[in-house]
């Protein structure tokens, strides 16, 4: 066996992972188990391997909050989405850019349907530099990125991607655990709220399209000459007029 498959088989898998700071009942309960939890420590390795596959990442009030502050919100626009997902739920992401050879063939089909996320979800983040090794945006970089890959669940924490080569690795300082657990609770917070919070704006914003599209038109129509208008009405009845098949 290679030592990369020995160091894989002897990784903690995430049900085996001590990620909470133990109670003194569960330290009992502990020592009387038989197979005690690995402590989770993390350090991480500056792999890149979660921003080369990291797919749609899912943003806060945190986030836009943070990028106001610091005035940077623009470097961010060209890659924000509402994304409708299949369960219902609304989420604000930072989308992916498609493959190249995926958006050629989509530029051939139809230049203006864009690439579905459940095609972007091993994608890599739009912020990264391969070339450099980089993250554009380090110090902006989103929540959901400062904690990853430990996520909180409302109850329990998780280790969201075990691969992640930083798992198990030393020199995690109690401070450095602390923080991370209180940004995984805190993205869990964030992200409760803008879900909520989203489908309320999405709507209202809708609507207000809506109206501002109904005004323009009405205003175009307004500015019409009597003869561009005849012909519109004829364009109108034309289309109202049952096809002969
Ligand atoms: S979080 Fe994990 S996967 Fe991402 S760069 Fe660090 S070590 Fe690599
Ligand atoms: S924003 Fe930065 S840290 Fe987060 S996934 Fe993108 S490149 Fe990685």
């Amino acid at each position: 066996m290679s030592e990369n498959e020995k160091e894989e088989k002897d990784k903690p898998s995430n049900e085996e992972l001590d990620v909470e700071e133990p109670k003194q009942e569960e330290k009992e309960v502990d020592k009387e188990a038989e197979k005690p939890k690995a402590k989770f420590t993390f350090k991480c390795t500056r792999c890149d391997k979660c921003c080369l596959a990291r797919g749609p990442i899912p943003l806060t009030f945190w986030d836009l909050e943070l990028w106001a502050k610091n005035g940077v919100v623009a470097n961010f626009m060209p890659y924000l989405e509402i994304y409708h997902k299949p369960d219902g739920g609304i989420d604000l992401i930072l989308k992916p850019l498609p493959p190249k050879k995926d958006e050629e063939n989509k530029k051939a089909r139809d230049p203006f349907s864009p690439t579905p996320i459940e095609e972007l979800l091993e994608e890599k983040c739009p912020l990264y530099n391969k070339e450099n090794k980089q993250c554009l945006v380090y110090d902006n970089r989103p929540l959901s990125c400062r904690t990853y890959p430990l996520e909180y669940d409302g109850k329990n924490y998780k280790v969201v991607d075990v691969d992640c080569p930083g798992i198990g690795e030393e020199g995690m300082t109690k401070e450095e655990l602390a923080e991370m657990r209180d940004n995984a609770k805190l993205m869990n917070y964030e992200l409760t709220r803008i879900r909520i919070a989203l489908p309320v704006l999405s709507q209202l914003i809708s609507q207000k399209v809506m109206m501002d599209l109904m005004r323009q038109n009405i205003e175009a129509m307004s500015k019409m000459s009597d003869e561009d208008r005849a012909k519109l009405d004829e364009i109108f009845k034309k289309n109202q007029e049952p096809s002969e098949e």
